[in-house]
């Protein structure tokens, strides 16, 4: 009887370790399914966040957004299908948006108080964690140019006023008189912010990002990020900042780990929206952190930091990320975000608005 009850004992307990392992290897695959490549290559680009509302915007300015956008991200796009790296893809994509109007970069770049033109841009490679950034420049064509050539070029990863400006000279970039960002839609913008200022001393602080196309706020900066054939990703961000500012004020896209950051590890992110807010939330590397340590999906990661941490400073914007399977979030709280992502099948999709 002991016997029979000792054999039941290890019969039962068999087939209860024989249960468990099967449980381990079900976990194992759902993993593994969570962590499958989703693309070989993908790229997601922003053109900035804010409240940008339909009722605000004439049918031609939409379009005329929505194919720059296009033509911007087509350009990545093909880099990548060649087998490009997306160090070259988020810097030529970036140079569409630059050399347009319609965005807070390069040619679109709003005004400082002293009425100037001052460019910060930055560029992280997630293979190596190298990083570039340039700061209230006021003579460089393409800022995001300035980034890469001192990530690539100099053992330094900032380089702020005239110093960059000697360094992109001896780089041999291409350096244009001040009057070429000129634009009298940001020039405007300028001035209804000084009128407002003289008339109510506690203006509100987001009549610093005011857009006459919108008739409201809203945070110009383009980005990019981008996952290419090798596994490598990199991001970019390249803005005029706010319309306003001074005392020689930079804001988070320059800053490694706040406006951009990329890591081969986990994922690469570009922002756009109230500097001082995504300074202080170090957003872009929360949310590669909150992967690395939390093991939090891209989408979670980026909803946590966005929608909870940064929504709860006080602070508004958005974010395009891509991680290292391919997955693309665009994440903002803002009513609105210009973006576009397309994936290795040539897909593309272009938004403005909340969905
Ligand atoms: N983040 C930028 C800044 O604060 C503004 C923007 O996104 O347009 O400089």
């Amino acid at each position: 009887m002991k016997k029979l009850l000792f054999l039941s004992i290890l019969i039962l307990s068999f087939l209860g370790c024989k249960n468990k392992e099967e449980l381990n290897v079900q976990s194992n695959n759902e993993k593994e399914t969570t962590e499958q490549k989703v693309n070989d290559f993908a790229i997601v680009i922003h053109g900035g966040a804010g409240t940008i509302l339909k009722e605000n915007m004439t049918p031609e300015l939409e379009d005329a957004y929505k194919s720059k956008l296009e033509e911007a991200i087509k350009v990545g796009y093909e880099i990548l299908k060649n087998g490009g790296s997306s160090l070259d893809a988020v810097q030529k994509t970036i140079n569409v948006m630059e050399d347009s109007p319609l965005f807070n970069a390069g040619k679109g770049a709003v005004f400082t108080n002293a009425e100037t033109n001052e460019h910060d841009a930055s560029i992280m490679d997630g293979k190596t964690l190298k990083a570039g950034a340039s700061a209230g420049t006021s003579n460089v064509r393409n800022p995001i140019n300035l980034a890469r050539a001192i990530m690539d070029h100099s053992p330094h990863v900032m380089l702020a006023g005239k110093g960059a400006e000697t360094f992109a000279k001896e780089q041999g970039l291409d350096l244009v008189d001040p009057s070429y960002f000129y634009t009298e839609r940001r020039f405007n913008a300028l001035q209804k912010i000084k009128e407002t200022e003289k008339v109510e001393m506690d203006h509100d602080d987001k009549q610093a990002f005011y857009d006459p196309f919108i008739k409201d706020s809203k945070y110009g900066t383009v980005g990019c990020v981008a996952l290419d054939k090798n596994g490598n990703l990199t991001a970019g961000t390249s803005t005029g900042g706010m319309t306003n500012k001074r005392w020689g004020r930079i804001g988070d896209s320059p800053i490694i780990g706040a406006g951009n950051y990329a890591n081969n590890a986990t994922c690469a992110v570009s922002g756009t929206g109230w500097g001082e807010f995504f300074i202080r939330a170090m957003v872009a590397h929360d949310i590669s952190a909150l992967m690395e340590y939390k093991g939090l999906t891209l989408q979670e990661a980026s909803k946590e930091v966005i929608q909870k941490k940064l929504t709860e400073l006080g602070g508004d914007g958005g974010i395009v990320a891509v991680d290292k399977n391919g997955n693309m979030v665009a994440e903002f709280n803002t009513a609105g975000m210009y973006r576009a992502t397309m994936n290795d099948k040539g897909e593309l999709t272009i938004a403005i608005y909340k969905e």
